[in-house]
């Protein structure tokens, strides 16, 4: 029985390894089958199609969309998505755009704070292109207006704080709506970020099924057994699909690799078959 891996990135998101690199490292894993999940973006699934094809792996189109959950996030994965449905790809594209409103807007409220720094520099400290509030908590504590990124979150950048800008996400809702517009299945990211669990969690996936979910990532890297116990159980009880992946992201989690997780993960080509089924129901 090999195995497959439901959720990567990429450099197209927060990963260090591209597409290719990725489907490389899924071969020489034994991966039969993966997909490439990138933050709100499908701009990485040509070069891994492309690249699946040429090594004989089953590459599932695929994205991972942030969504709003109270004062977190609810990441929702998107399976078999048609990605050039136009719709979907909007949708994407301004949500990324989000992401670099939010951090000019948090230097503009320093800045009217009193605290001196510009957006350039966090940028050149962060040295990529996914920066954020931890980037800008390091250039406080350069600067020395705090002693330490706790300091910075607690006195200017958390929720509630004198500088917080919150970031535009959508309901989980509408980000369902978009993957199940661009024929794509949706399904529930790493429940155990979730900060609910036994009837919370029970009650919250029953309102998310309601809404469009399609199944639940049961297998995780970071799932302890228990964990996998309970979210097995409440998708057979809800009915939902169960699928499993690493989440791996390179150097961003040297821990986790392809495939394997921390080396205890093993979702297996069974849970592939249900999926295809539903997608093909679409
Ligand atoms: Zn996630
Ligand atoms: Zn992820």
């Amino acid at each position: 029985m090999s195995r497959i891996d439901l959720h990567l990135h990429t450099t197209y998101s927060d990963g260090s390894r591209s597409p290719a690199d990725v489907l490389a490292l899924a071969k020489a894993a034994g991966v039969s089958a993966l997909a490439i999940t990138d933050h709100d973006t499908v701009d990485g699934l040509p070069d891994a199609l492309e690249a699946g094809a040429r090594l004989g792996i089953e590459v599932i189109p695929g994205t991972e969309i942030s969504s709003r959950h109270g004062e977190s996030e609810l990441h929702i994965l998107g399976y078999f998505l048609d990605c050039h449905d136009p719709e979907l790809r909007h949708r994407l594209g301004q949500l990324r755009a989000s992401r670099h409103r939010r951090n000019p807007r948090i230097i503009e409220k320093l800045n009217e704070l009193g605290l001196a720094l510009t957006y350039e520099e966090v940028k050149a400290l962060a040295g990529t292109d996914s920066v954020g509030r931890p980037h800008i908590a390091r250039v406080l504590m350069e600067r020395g207006y705090v002693t330490s990124a706790k300091e910075a979150f607690d006195r200017y950048l958390a929720e509630g704080a004198a500088a917080y800008v919150p970031r535009e996400l959508p309901e989980p809702a509408e980000a369902m709506a978009w993957i199940r517009a661009a024929r794509g299945i949706p399904v529930l990211a790493h429940p155990s970020w979730v900060k609910a669990n036994g009837a919370g969690l029970l009650k919250l996936c029953e309102k998310l099924k309601a809404e469009g979910l399609a199944g639940i990532e049961v297998h995780y890297s970071t799932h302890k057994p228990q964990q996998t116990a309970e979210y097995l159980n409440l998708a057979r009880r809800l009915d939902l699909l169960v699928t499993g992946g690493s989440d791996f992201h390179g150097l961003t989690k040297p821990d986790i690799e392809v495939g394997v997780g921390r080396g205890n993960l093993k979702v297996s080509e069974k849970l592939l078959e249900p999926l295809k089924k539903a997608a093909a129901l679409h």
